[in-house]
């Protein structure tokens, strides 16, 4: 009988020993992490353990001290030349930050700008798509946030959690190979809290690749291929959420985790 080939997917992407300090505080101390295409990973981890601050060497909003982040199998930052790596250009930064789409606690949304303004402002301005082409795709996102009928609404006029599916459908606008979430709905009020997740859910079933900080256990639960556990600068512990939300190994998981039963 014959086997079929396996074929290793290459992870679309790779950390590697990140460390990042911020003077003498040592935030991240070696954080290996792969996470293959379609993947969702959740990381889950007490304040301050570092999480934010590994989103943002990912995107390069921060610079790491040592180790390397690939994505798509190219290094954030730099660029491999013969023995030697070279610090990228600010607009090759800017180039690869693209492939990067992230939604903040904050949703930061344009105020004086419509929805439709928000979504298709970095595809026309960056991206240099015709408006007739950005505004077809605005208008796909905002279905699939299930915002068709707010396109032309300003921020104001709409709830937190309308505001945050906006923010998503922004950050889906430049088509992003990888989506980041930084604690997405810690700013919401807790009832709407769960629109926000029904969202993101719909995006991990159609196959997005998305790293998600986040305390919402449930969605951990629901949605995640893999959690991640960080502490004090460490991936403590990670595996199937079937594993590490039910039976975590190591003590400081449990510990977190009672917190939420
Ligand atoms: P988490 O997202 O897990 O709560 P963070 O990555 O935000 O943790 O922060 C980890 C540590 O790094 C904290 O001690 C925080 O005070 C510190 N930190 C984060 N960003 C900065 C910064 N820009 N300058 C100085 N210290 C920072
Ligand atoms: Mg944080």
């Amino acid at each position: 009988m014959s086997h079929p080939e396996q074929h290793p997917v290459r992870p679309l992407v790779q950390a590697r020993n990140v460390h990042k300090s911020y003077g003498d505080n040592n935030v991240l101390k070696g954080i290996d992490l792969d996470v293959n295409p379609g993947e969702v990973v959740v990381i889950l981890g007490p304040s301050g353990s570092g999480k934010s601050t590994f989103l943002r060497c990912i995107n390069h909003l921060e610079e790491m001290d040592r180790g390397y982040i690939l994505v798509q199998g190219e290094q954030i930052g730099y660029q491999l030349r013969g023995e030697r790596l070279h610090r990228l250009s600010a607009r090759a930064i800017a180039r690869q930050r693209r492939g990067i789409g992230m939604v903040f606690q904050q949703f930061n949304l344009y105020p004086h700008m419509t929805v439709l303004q928000n979504i298709t402002e970095a595809p026309i301005g960056i991206h240099k798509q015709s408006r007739q082409e950005a505004e077809r795709y605005a208008h796909e996102l905002l279905a699939r946030v299930g915002l068709s009928d707010k396109a032309d609404a300003y921020p104001r006029h709409l709830s937190g959690g309308q505001q945050q599916r906006v923010a998503i459908a922004r950050a889906l606008a430049i088509k992003p190979a990888l989506m980041l979430f930084d604690e997405p709905t810690s700013a919401l009020d807790p009832e709407l809290v769960g629109e926000v997740l029904a969202t993101m859910r719909d995006l991990a079933a159609q196959g997005l690749t998305m790293i998600v900080v986040t305390h919402e256990i449930g969605f951990a639960r629901e949605a995640a291929d893999r959690v991640v556990f960080m502490d004090r600068g460490y991936v403590v512990e990670q595996g199937a959420p079937e594993d590490v939300l039910v039976d975590p190994r190591h003590p400081r998981t449990r510990a977190f985790l009672s917190r939420f039963i």
